[in-house]
């Protein structure tokens, strides 16, 4: 336990408990064997030594210094009053009185400190109950204590200074013991404070014994000089060993214990008994009146303490519902916060882009449509197309991250420079759409624009990397006319593909009165980019026919767009635009792959020989595989290759003319057969007709529709049928419009003719019908 003890302390207060320990040994055998002089003197040494320790014990903390001091104060006045006693005695003095007086101080400083102690419960507690429970203990001890002596003779006989005196010490030991007493049974922490707790532990030795002392004193059995003196010593040791724990002690904060209530009580009422029952069994006997007093105390005592309690149990009850309250609150406001912020990230995931803040496509498009439904007449809604130059070297060099960046930081710059209320969307990669509505007649795109530019341009630092972005605008806007969502769009990235190509323009304005080709060009071409073959394109097939007979011999395949933007759209109109693009051997391919399907149907259903004109682009012939291409569709189709006829342009023969002559002959080797379309309005190309072999001559229909005014017309189309029979071509008119231009077409012997006088270019499955309705009426016949 001492090892323990030592090892909890520091060194040097080590040295010093143990020196005290020696000290006090020594002066239990001085006490014993030596003479009182001796004793008195070891006994001052030793308690100006405690007091001096204690003092450094204290010195080294600065926690409750205030009791502590005074515990110091009444060691070190115990010293002083053991000197003023020796001193007494070595002149012989003998009035008790005199020598005893001076304890008062110290007792009472013993007092203050135990005050001390329970102010800073109470204070530290708040607790009513420990005021109520010494009052009473107090009460019923002193009172009791006062009976006790009250029997005692000399108290009765004499009742002289020192009895007086004795008393004195008697309430103040009464009064720390009973608060020593209420702050052990009441503070549930109390231990724990190392220091603190010696010091009431030393002070409760020191006031019990003090008790006996007083009592053995009341009795003429001086218990001084005694080795019963010790105790004090051994108080004052623990006092001392106390405030050496206080050096690196952390403040406690007592609390009182949360007992149930009636089991306290109880127990609390038995303590107050104590003392009266031990003084009744020291007295011999008890009267009623004492019973009657001891009685209506612990009533009293219950009932105020039943009440004082209660009132704390309820008011910590309350404290706790309040406490569990505002928990809860906190605990639903958090719920409810997360909850929002939980509908609100959903909700923006759905409509807005996972990159960056703006709307995605589908939103996009809907807030759009609702501005421009919105907008009044004097307004119209701008949509800016933007698009980072050179974005994808951004992402190559710099990497993805670097790139996300720089799209996040472009649309929060967008917000800036666009101080219209603008709604900002991301269509994927860095296609990024602003719309807003402005003042038909005020508005200034330029004033826009440059602020975008100028916000673009301040530098981005990312990472390390420190970039600058430019970028190309395609602008469109309502003013023009009562455009819809879908034009708006597409109208602005056709101006976007503008601004793209010109490198001296960073805007241009859709404008579709200014360069309506120009953008309709563009504007196809953007169409086209994204055109669905399976859902949009589809080919219908007009007849061609057999002059004399009127026989059906064979049928053009025309392709049909139709675009969800756009409706339809006419193949005059958009081939030209898709031979300016890789497409164009995309769609010859899948035109050819359709149209050898359905002959082959068609034939194969209805024991037919009829062929299929596919019309074939100068830029397919031009790519490397066309010839295979068509050897496959047939081989693979399985069909006879007389089914296909492939007409090309008299511009073919331009265009491709290094090709062509290689591309003829591999064709011609495989039976393959060739029409040259609109013969006899461009280029002539009347040389080839000799060196290939040429299955028919169409006649434009250009030609044919004046044939019977026109008598140059007419004369060209005796020619050109004329020399075709000579090389053993068939011909064949296009655009016949009118019996009279059969009639004419007849005499002059041409072969086949196709026009809208015998049959429109018809749906494969009208075509059919037709079809099977002529079958059934030959195999009839
Ligand atoms: P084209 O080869 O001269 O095709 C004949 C065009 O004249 C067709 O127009 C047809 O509908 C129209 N036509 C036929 N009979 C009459 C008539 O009696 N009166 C009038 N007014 N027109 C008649 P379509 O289908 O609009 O085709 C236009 C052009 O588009 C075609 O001219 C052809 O050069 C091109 N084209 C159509 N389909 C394809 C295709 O699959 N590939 C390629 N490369 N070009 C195609
Ligand atoms: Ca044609």
């Amino acid at each position: 336990m001492l090892i323990k003890i030592l090892n909890n302390i520091s060194n040097n207060r080590g040295v010093l408990l143990l020196i005290s320990l020696v000290l006090l040994v020594g002066m239990m055998f001085a006490l014993h064997y030596a003479n009182s002089d001796t004793k008195n003197l070891l006994g001052i040494i030793f308690n100006f030594f405690i007091a001096g320790c204690t003092y450094y014990g204290i010195s080294s903390s600065k926690k409750h210094k205030f009791y502590w001091f005074l515990a110091f104060g009444a060691i070190l006045s115990w010293a002083f009053c053991d000197t003023f006693w020796m001193f007494l005695e070595l002149n012989d003095y003998t009035a008790e009185i005199f020598k005893e007086v001076s304890y008062v101080i110290p007792a009472f400083l013993i007092f203050l400190t135990t005050f001390s102690i329970y102010k800073r419960c109470i204070d530290e507690t708040r607790s009513r109950q420990l005021i109520v429970d010494v009052i009473f203990i107090v009460l019923m001890w002193v009172v009791f204590s006062f009976y006790a002596l009250s029997n005692s003779d000399d108290f009765l006989v004499s009742k002289d200074s020192v009895d007086i005196l004795n008393g004195g010490f008697l309430i103040l030991d009464i009064l720390c013991m009973s608060i020593i007493f209420i702050i052990f049974f009441s503070i549930e922490n109390f231990a724990k404070e190392r220091s603190t707790y010696l010091l009431m532990i030393a002070i409760g030795i020191f006031s019990c014994f003090d008790v006996f002392y007083v009592f053995m004193d009341l009795d003429d059995n001086s218990l001084a000089n005694t080795l019963y003196e010790t105790i004090y010593e051994l108080s004052f040791v623990i006092i001392m060993l106390g405030s050496f724990f206080l050096k690196g002690e952390n403040h406690t904060h007592y609390v009182t214990k949360r007992e149930i209530l009636a089991k306290t009580i109880i127990s609390k009422i038995l303590a107050l008994a104590i003392i009266p029952l031990l003084i009744c069994t020291y007295v011999g006997f008890m009267t009623l009146t004492h019973v009657t007093f001891v009685m209506s105390v612990m009533l009293l005592y219950g009932i105020v303490s039943y009440h004082t309690a209660t009132k704390l149990h309820t008011r910590i009850m309350l404290e706790n519902e309040r406490k569990m309250t505002v928990e809860l609150e906190k605990i639903k406001n958090k719920r409810i916060s997360d909850l929002k912020a939980t509908r609100k990230r959903l909700s923006e995931l759905s409509k807005n882009d996972f990159l960056t803040s703006a709307l995605n496509k589908q939103n996009f498009e809907l807030e759009l449509s609702e501005m421009i439904m919105q907008k009044t007449l004097s307004q119209s809604v701008c949509l800016y197309n933007i698009n980072i130059d050179k974005f994808k070297f951004i992402n190559n060099t710099h990497g993805h991250y670097v790139g996300d960046e720089v799209l996040i930081i472009t649309v929060d710059r967008l917000k800036n420079a666009i101080k219209h209320n603008c709604i900002i969307g991301r269509f994927g990669g860095d296609n990024i759409m602003v719309a807003f509505v402005a003042k038909t007649h005020e508005f200034d795109h330029s004033f826009i624009v440059n602020n975008i530019l100028f916000e673009l341009s301040k530098p981005m630092h990312i990472e390390r990397h420190e970039i600058s972005v430019n970028v190309k605008i395609g602008i469109s806007h309502t003013q023009t006319s009562q455009l819809k969502t879908a034009d708006l769009i597409a109208n602005a990235s056709v101006a976007l593909k503008i601004a793209k190509h010109q490198n001296d323009k960073q805007h241009v304005i859709y404008n579709e009165i200014n360069d309506k080709i120009n953008y309709q060009e563009y504007y196809i071409k953007s169409l086209l980019d994204s055109v669905n073959f399976e859902k949009e394109f589809r080919i219908v097939y007009q007849p061609q026919f057999d002059i004399k007979t009127k026989k059906l011999i064979g049928i053009e395949a025309l392709l049909r767009w139709h675009s969800p933007l756009k409706g339809n759209i006419s193949p005059a109109v958009f081939i030209p635009i898709a031979e300016q693009m890789p497409l164009i051997v995309h769609i010859g391919r899948w035109v050819l792959q359709q149209s050898a399907l359905y002959i082959k149907m068609i034939n194969e259903k209805y024991g037919l020989n009829l062929y299929v004109s596919v019309n074939i682009s100068p830029k397919q012939i031009d790519s490397i595989n066309f010839v295979s291409e068509v050897l496959n569709v047939v081989k693979q189709n399985g069909l006879k290759s007389q089914w296909l006829h492939l007409e090309i342009t008299e511009m073919s023969w331009l265009e491709t003319s290094r090709i062509i002559k290689d591309v003829l002959k591999e064709l011609n080797k495989n039976h393959i057969n060739i029409s040259i379309d609109d013969f006899g309005t461009g280029f002539s190309s009347i040389s080839y007709l000799n060196k290939f072999r040429i299955a028919k001559l169409k006649i434009a229909k250009e030609l044919i529709d004046n044939i019977q005014f026109d008598k140059i017309n007419r004369n060209i189309v005796i020619a050109i049928v004329s020399l075709a029979k000579n090389m053993n071509i068939q011909t064949v008119a296009k655009g016949v419009e009118s019996q009279k231009q059969v009639e004419i077409l007849k005499n002059i012997g041409c072969d086949e003719i196709q026009g809208y006088f015998l049959a429109k270019p018809m749906e494969a499955e009208m075509l059919e019908s037709f079809i099977a309705s002529r079958h059934k009426l030959m195999s009839e016949n």
